[in-house]
């Protein structure tokens, strides 16, 4: 299966080749680990899992590296305010970064090295830099130079007109109207933790991080590169910049960068108090699998407003797909036959997914599905419908990975299944005693049932 994919060098969709026959090698930026990862952070994780779990789909096999930034400026500071090295802090984050990650059921990177294991990679790189004449050393700092780069500003399609020639920028993150030679190498401060380098004694600056660390563990060349929007200028600007004169090649062939998440319509802030982790939701009752649909359900390319209305919704979403696995499971004994009609979806949801990770209309296929056999009485389809579904839907949870989609085998007897959709008719028609006679007999039975908006749910008294 060929993927579509929308390179941010090229501003197009391509068709996606990777260099060497199946094998995809692919770097993936990591998180800052010295606070909680917040929905937006994860909002990028989750994309890279979707990314990944269609390039396996596709055929595929992959290999991954994301790194870990430990040491930087967020880190240091939030270090000084505690009194405590700035390891206690990166361990710790690190950690919940990584059960957060399971949690949504995003899978692991072979490989995530920590910036501080590869001061000694990132220093090779900064002195054959200063050799070749594309860095120099000012006061203890070492710096990229612009001027000595002329491809730099192509990917963030910077107006190079802004470049103020021998500017300096020291911080890591600035906006594209100031752009400058950046920091590679940040001389000693008082209160930071430093390294001596053949250079100067001081600390890496974080966008040499990913390029030494993508260059040790992928080699020069390397398929995909992934980030947040945020990421395209300065970092990724600034990671191929040093990469490119380092290795003389063109170093990623796909540049991919997930849009934003905004809370209610505005930037995320602690100061605005729309700040949500996990924990947080969590906290107020929402289960993974419904903050993980909700994260991967719309297209990565598209800004996504986070509401707890939307969040709600993604859970009621996931309840109505588990109600129809139920009731599905319960039948396909029926006569009739709707088998070509899911195979002929299952094909298009996985066709969506192939042009460009076109999550929303791989879903409009999964729904198409549901509202079908839902028309037709899951109770009544035959075996073949059964089977068929049980196929397609097995496929589809390979990459959305939420409970409500497993086909288990329903142990809900067919006879009480019926007496439910009686009783849930029955409430239809407001014939509430006779919905009240026939709770009475599924009690009796074992049985419990709950109302939901959309219908009903079974379960085994002592389940
Ligand atoms: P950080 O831990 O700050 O280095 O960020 C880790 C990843 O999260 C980066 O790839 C960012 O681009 C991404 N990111 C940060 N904030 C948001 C947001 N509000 N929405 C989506 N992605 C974000
Ligand atoms: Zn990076």
């Amino acid at each position: 299966m060929t993927i579509k994919i929308f390179n941010t060098l090229s501003r197009k969709i391509e068709n996606f080749k990777p260099i060497n026959g199946n094998e995809v090698k692919m770097y993936s930026c990591g998180p800052t680990v010295y606070d909680y990862a917040h929905i937006g952070n994860l909002r990028y994780f989750v994309f890279v899992d979707l990314l990944k779990r269609i390039l396996k789909e596709a055929g595929y096999s992959l290999y991954q590296v994301m790194n870990i930034t430990d040491i930087d400026d967020k880190t240091i500071k939030r270090a000084n305010e505690k009194g405590v090295d700035f390891h206690e802090i990166s361990l710790k984050y690190e950690k919940i970064f990584f059960e957060d990650l399971e949690k949504l059921k995003c899978s692991r990177p072979d490989l995530a090295p920590r910036a501080t294991d590869e001061i000694d990679f990132m220093s090779e790189m900064i002195q054959f830099l200063i050799e070749k004449g594309y860095a120099y050393e000012r006061s203890g700092s070492v710096y990229f130079s612009l001027a000595s780069y002329p491809e730099y500003g192509k990917l963030s399609k910077l107006d190079l007109s802004k470049v103020k020639v021998g500017a300096r920028v020291d911080v890591d993150t600035y906006e594209k109207e100031s752009p400058g030679d950046f920091a590679l190498w940040k001389g000693k401060k008082d209160n930071e933790p430093s390294y001596k380098m053949p250079f100067g004694e001081g600390r890496p600056g974080w966008h040499i991080e990913c390029s030494a660390i993508s260059r040790k563990h992928l080699g020069e060349q390397f398929d995909i590169h992934t980030g947040g929007v945020d990421l395209i200028f300065p970092h990724h600007e600034n990671e191929k910049a040093q990469s490119e004169a380092f290795c003389g090649v063109k170093t990623v062939n796909y540049w991919i960068h997930s849009e934003y998440l905004i809370v209610e319509g505005k930037k995320m802030s602690k100061s605005l108090g729309n700040f949500y982790t996990l924990r947080e939701l969590e906290d107020r009752g929402f289960d993974y699998d419904s903050v993980r649909y909700m994260l991967i359900s719309s297209h990565y390319r598209a800004q996504l407003n986070f509401t707890i209305t939307g969040l709600k919704a993604a859970e009621s979403t996931i309840s109505n797909i588990k109600m129809f696995v139920q009731h599905l499971m319960a039948g396909g004994e029926g006569t009739v036959d709707l088998s070509d009609m899911v195979r002929e979806q299952e094909k298009a949801f996985f066709d969506a997914l192939m042009d460009d990770l076109g999550i929303g209309n791989a879903l409009s296929h999964l729904f198409i599905i549901i509202n079908n056999i839902n028309s037709a009485d899951p109770l009544k389809v035959n075996a073949a419908t059964k089977e068929a579904v049980i196929e397609a839907f097995t496929r589809f949870n390979t990459i959305l990975d939420i409970s409500q989609l497993e086909m288990t085998e329903s142990k809900i007897p067919a006879d009480v299944n019926t007496l439910a959709q009686e009783r849930h008719q029955a409430r239809l028609d407001k014939d509430y005693s006779r919905a009240d006679e026939l709770r009475g007999e599924i009690t009796e039975m074992g049985y419990i049932v709950e109302d939901t908006p959309e219908g009903f749910i079974l379960r085994k008294m002592d389940e």
